[in-house]
């Protein structure tokens, strides 16, 4: 397999990509507010072409909550356009269910309908002999909600969980997110679940053939997440700088969370995105020279080389800074070969 590093499109991806999976939190809204840019990005990109299914971990909300949401916020989106944790979850399900299957849904009612969409028996407490317990976030899962699941599991139902992130974004900062409920469950039964949402592939995968595109492009603002998901379903990711995850943490990033393209934020998908190539050990993408020199990166510039941190950096210093930092790292055999990371900005453009 070859090296997981940023690759090359020498027209706009909007137009080289059929459908692009995007992630929402981070990378079209944050909380009630659209993220700058986002709107018109999108609007552009579908009239080059380019569809847009939109694709979350949040299992609490329908798919129509979702798109009037988008709606509201300037993106005309109908519910065929969303799919969540939820409906993953459900398909996967559906996928192994017979006619015994019961299945006990704790969470909300985005979960409770994704379930009956598929045509599955949903029951309400372990009383009634759930096979299957589908746990995913409500915010208002108490420990009734709790104690039904591990009763379940504890009789021989399975464990599934629409996803397992730690942690949800919320206007006060990070709340405690499906998979530290999940993680109470496990704590109690010692069964873990299996997971269905994004960093696994399937979401992503079913994303897709609903949207029917042949050649996906996954949008996301989390590393561990969206672009491990990407990579899982082996499809190119661009990572936008308007969510979680900064610069910092993208030149730091494993092989497997590695995005495939970079950009400051939607605006990306109209743009080409020019390849970062070794020349021995300088990376060069489009004017930008990087190298690693002392557990840094530093930039040839026409006046001089500069280290990272001392000036805001060009979109293509940013590659070339990825794939340098990505290529020492892998041939070091370390995570990382970068000492800390100073605070980055991005030139304006
Ligand atoms: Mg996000």
């Amino acid at each position: 397999m070859s090296a997981a590093t940023l690759i090359g499109c020498d027209r706009p991806l909007q137009e080289e990509y059929d459908v692009a999976l995007l992630d929402l939190d981070g990378v079209v809204y944050r909380g009630a507010d659209g993220v700058p840019h986002a709107a018109s990005a999108i609007d552009q990109a579908r009239a080059a072409g380019l569809r847009s299914m939109f694709v979350t971990n949040n299992a609490a909300r329908s798919p129509q909550t979702v798109a009037r949401h988008l709606t509201d916020l300037g993106i005309p989106t109908g519910p065929e356009e969303v799919t969540t944790a939820a409906q993953a979850a459900a398909a996967l399900v559906a996928s192994e269910a017979d006619e015994d299957t019961r299945v006990l849904a704790i969470g909300g009612d985005g979960l409770r309908e994704a379930l009956l969409d598929l045509g599955l028996t949903v029951v309400d407490t372990a009383a009634d002999a759930p096979t299957v317990v589908v746990q995913g976030f409500a915010p208002t899962l108490g420990w009734p909600d709790l104690a039904e699941a591990v009763y379940a599991i504890g009789a021989g139902a399975t464990h599934i969980a629409s996803n397992v992130d730690a942690t949800l974004p919320t206007e006060r900062g990070m709340a405690p997110g499906n998979g530290s409920l999940v993680a109470a469950v496990v704590h109690a039964t010692g069964v873990q679940p299996r997971s269905t949402g994004k960093p696994q592939p399937e979401i992503f995968q079913q994303a897709a053939s609903r949207a029917g595109g042949r050649h996906p492009i996954v949008v996301g603002d989390r590393l561990n997440t969206d672009l491990a998901g990407a990579r899982a379903a082996c499809y190119p990711g661009l990572h936008v700088l308007t969510g979680v995850d900064g610069m910092a943490e993208v030149l730091k990033a494993r092989p497997e969370y590695r995005p495939s393209y970079l950009a400051a934020d939607l605006r990306g998908l109209a743009q080409a995105h020019p390849e970062p190539r070794a020349e021995d050990d300088v990376w060069v993408c489009g004017q930008a020279r990087a190298s690693v020199r002392d557990g840094t990166v530093v930039f040839d510039r026409p006046d001089g080389p500069v280290s990272l941190g001392v000036t805001p950096i060009s979109i293509d210093e940013f590659r070339a800074a990825a794939a340098a930092a990505w290529a020492a790292s892998d041939a070091a055999g370390v995570a990382t070969v970068l000492s800390d990371v100073p605070a980055l900005t991005l030139t304006a453009d």
